[in-house]
């Protein structure tokens, strides 16, 4: 068996989630006019506290329309230098919403408001407008590290002092709650707008969905549109995230156990330097100087583990629902080897 750690967007439906996807009821999506993609969207919205919700392709469709909607040309992002929305997003910010970025280093990508506090440019001809600051929960590149919600709501207050809108790109959000066991009410007060990925930890085949005001997501479903996003008998998808919504999200905590699991393996292994703590359901380590993680990879590969380079010397592994105590103990057998 192929050991599969690359991604948590591995994972394939499982039979009961098939199941609900063959009975949906669909329609015309670009209509309004599929209701298990509407339900999809009203329980996602209820769950965190919005008017609205917007299911899309892919979570960099719902970060980029979220960035678009909220930005003027020329005006700037404050955001991470680890952040997806720059690094993974091809450009996407300058690209779709000519919008500059303005980036801060902080913590394995977690930021400060007062970090937050000391970039905002001054109303004055020579600077773009900061108008838009985003967040990341989990951090991917940080190695699914998680904000406390204290520090949030003191980077809310700064931007509604500052005329700033918050948003979450909260891929991993769940990842998150299931640990500090917040309700996910308090991030709908915090944000403006909350990008959540059902393909990821969740398991869905495909998709994302977007929260906001009706205001937002209105303007966001033109954008959709705009960007060749309108999609027709969705509703197939959607009822996987309903199903997905309502089954996966507690099991989360057995990904992250296994992780740290994988996280204790690494620490006997010669070639690995440092391993960044394991706060859920991912694991990076950074191996010594000589050893390239493109090689290493390889080797891995060859024992049948798949795992993603994360940098020059950076290996990344996550796990997901398909990766269970027996691919574990297969990892820890083939690992040791
Ligand atoms: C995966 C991911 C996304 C969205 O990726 P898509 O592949 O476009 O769905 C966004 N942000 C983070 C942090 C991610 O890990």
């Amino acid at each position: 068996m192929t050991i599969e750690l690359r991604s948590d967007t591995f994972t394939k439906p499982s039979p009961a989630m098939l199941e609900t996807m063959f009975s949906a009821a669909v329609g015309d999506d670009v209509f309004e006019e599929d209701y298990t993609v509407k339900a999809l969207q009203e329980k996602t919205a209820q769950l965190f506290g919005y008017e609205a919700g917007l299911f899309c392709t892919s979570g960099t469709m719902t970060n980029q329309i979220a960035i678009n909607v909220h930005v003027n040309q020329g005006d700037e992002v404050i955001c991470d230098a680890l952040s997806h929305v720059y690094l993974y997003e091809g450009g996407g910010i300058a690209a779709n919403s000519s919008a500059s970025v303005n980036l801060l280093h902080g913590n394995r990508g977690r930021i400060t408001a007062e970090q937050i506090s000391e970039v905002i440019q001054a109303d004055n001809v020579h600077y773009p407008v900061s108008r838009l600051v985003s967040l990341e929960n989990t951090v991917n590149k940080g190695g699914g590290c998680y904000y406390q919600l204290s520090e949030i709501q003191k980077i809310k207050a700064l931007c509604q002092d500052n005329n700033m809108a918050l948003h979450l790109d909260g891929a991993r959000i769940f990842n998150a709650l299931v640990e500090t066991q917040e309700n996910p009410l308090e991030y709908g007060k915090m944000f403006d707008s909350i990008s959540i990925c059902l393909s990821k930890g969740l398991g869905i085949p495909v998709g994302s969905v977007l929260l906001g005001t009706t205001d937002f997501i209105k303007k966001a479903r033109k954008v959709r549109k705009r960007w060749g996003g309108g999609w027709r008998q969705a509703g197939y998808l959607a009822a996987a995230g309903i199903y997905a919504l309502e089954n996966n999200i507690e099991r989360l905590k057995e990904d992250h156990k296994r992780a740290r699991e994988i996280g204790k393996i690494m620490e006997g292994i010669s070639a690995v330097e440092e391993i960044y703590p394991v706060d859920t359901n991912i694991v990076i380590f950074r191996l010594n100087n000589k050893i390239l993680s493109s090689d290493y990879v390889q080797k891995l590969d060859e024992k049948g583990i798949k795992a993603a380079t994360f940098g020059k010397h950076l290996v990344r592994f996550v796990t997901h629902l398909d990766f269970t105590d027996e691919h574990l103990e297969e990892f820890r057998k083939r690992i040791l080897r």
